[in-house]
């Protein structure tokens, strides 16, 4: 065959690429080995935070009843279900997103694609194995990798032969477990810990170093503890598991100090592993377990045809990265010019109750790289909004400075992933600290308590 462009794995920017060049007239063969769209829509952020949203609508129905009159709640993870199955995820098929790409023009072969030297695809379609049927695509243009993560195992004794979730599995959950142990307090399995314990699940929530959520700021990860460990949620931190065993539908996973936790589940969200292993990258001249893209997203020089972004160029995992990365890489496919990758602010959220969002440096890695900083916070629950709002206002801000700019920010707290926006528009933009000290923010809102934060600027 020949193709234009062919892309590799269609995460939410390898699809959206494929969709954009299809549509400019390129003639775009996809390659996709499971579903058009990835992990994001089937098993992330969609089903996901639809969980949250159902398992936050229930807390809030509690604090109606501390707030206005009497509130019954009978929980039920039914319609929970119901709305990832039929609204999310269609059931797991991707028609839609499939028909999306062949409407704008573009070839989708189900299979694995892999490059054989430059600017050339072999697929192995799907359902065939040992070279049969095998397809060989020659690209023009080049060739666009989005092949995304897989949840990591983590080498414990006896895991692998055991029927253990992964997000996979919990975001297809037709029913809330009676008990859960969760290994990784990263956002994965602090958000999935939260959505069961909220419908009644006891949740032990294992996390292998000093705090959940490591890559926030401490006082993020101390209020988020301090919140699962009031709903009832047991954490244990610096809790390594060495051993797990199943019996009879239960798990018992031994910890290296010797203690035992029990489950009827057990949801491992302990990392995620590069899909980089058979993709032919050997084949052009790059190590699979060192990827490097330049700003513009191309991979092995100017002149190797290659773009790869997404999780894999280890600049984030988030869905808002690879569709940044697919514009970027867009645009210089098509020597359409613009701006090219920058990550001083990055932001991300946790969709906890509170949620938990970040930008740019923490004030740990800002004085890493050898800034001067200088750090201001604020109490969310303090602000004027925080007490009229009562029940559920817990949070914070903080704010990390260097040269007279933002560098990093956090916002914890009701919609922190919201309150975020103005902050990551002021460390994108480098907008300076005293401009930011004297715009005026609206009374009483969550967002004002950035003003307490910058005017608490310290050294
Ligand atoms: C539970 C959960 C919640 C999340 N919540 C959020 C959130 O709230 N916000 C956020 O920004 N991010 C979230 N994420 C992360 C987000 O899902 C990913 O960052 C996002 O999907 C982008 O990934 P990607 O583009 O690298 O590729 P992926 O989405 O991982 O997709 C890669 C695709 O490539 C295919 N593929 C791989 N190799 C091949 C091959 N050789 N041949 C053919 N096809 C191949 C795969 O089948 C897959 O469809 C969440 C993730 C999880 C697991």
């Amino acid at each position: 065959m020949d193709a234009d462009l062919v892309v590799i794995g269609t995460g939410p920017g390898g699809e959206s690429l494929a969709n954009r060049a299809a549509s400019s007239g390129l003639r775009v063969v996809v390659v996709e080995k499971h579903l058009v769209g990835g992990e994001c829509p089937y098993y992330g952020c969609i089903p996901s935070k639809m969980m949250l949203r159902a398992a936050h609508a229930l807390t809030e129905a509690h604090r109606a009843g501390q707030l206005a009159g009497t509130v019954t709640v009978e929980p039920s993870f039914a319609p929970v279900a119901q709305r990832v199955a039929e609204q999310a995820t269609d059931h797991w098929n991707d028609a839609v997103a499939v028909k999306r790409l062949e409407d704008a023009g573009a070839t989708v072969i189900r299979g694995t694609g892999r490059l054989d030297g430059a600017r050339r695809v072999l697929v192995t379609p799907a359902g065939t194995s040992g070279g049969d049927g095998e397809i060989a695509i020659d690209a023009r243009i080049g060739v666009v990798v989005n092949p995304g993560t897989r949840p990591a195992a983590p080498p414990i004794e006896g895991l692998a032969g055991t029927p253990y979730w992964t997000n996979r599995e919990a975001l297809q959950a037709t029913a809330a477990p009676a008990e859960l142990i969760v290994i990784g307090g990263g956002p994965i399995g602090c958000e999935l810990t939260q959505v069961f314990s909220r419908f009644g699940t006891r949740v032990t929530l294992v996390q292998h170093g000093p705090r959940l959520l490591a890559g926030d700021e401490p006082e993020a990860s101390a209020l988020l503890e301090r919140v699962l460990v009031e709903e009832g949620v047991r954490v244990l931190t610096d809790a390594d598991p060495t051993s797990v065993t199943y019996a009879e539908g239960r798990f018992t996973l031994t910890l290296a100090d010797g203690q035992q936790v029990s489950g009827d589940r057990l949801l491992v969200a302990a990392g995620r592993t590069p899909n980089t292993d058979g993709l032919g990258l050997e084949s052009v001249g790059l190590d699979p377990r060192d990827i490097t893209v330049d700003e513009w997203m191309r991979a092995g020089g100017d002149q190797a045809g290659l773009w790869i972004i997404g999780d894999v160029t280890g600049h984030g995992a988030f869905t808002h990265m690879s569709m940044y990365q697919a514009d970027i890489a867009f645009r210089s496919i098509t020597d359409a010019g613009g701006f090219s990758a920058a990550y001083h602010a990055v932001p991300h959220a946790t969709f906890t109750d509170p949620e938990v969002g970040g930008v740019g440096l923490t004030e740990a890695a800002a004085r890493a790289a050898g800034l001067t900083v200088r750090t201001g916070s604020t109490d969310l629950a303090a602000s004027s909004r925080g007490f009229t709002h009562g029940p559920g206002a817990v949070g914070l801000i903080k704010v990390v400075e260097a040269d007279g700019v933002l560098v990093g920010a956090t916002a914890v707290g009701p919609a922190g992933g919201e309150l975020l926006g103005l902050l990551a528009l002021a460390v994108h933009a480098r907008i300076p600290v005293e401009t930011l000290g004297s715009m005026i923010y609206a009374y009483p809102t969550f967002h004002r308590a950035i003003a307490s934060a910058i005017d608490d600027l310290h050294s």
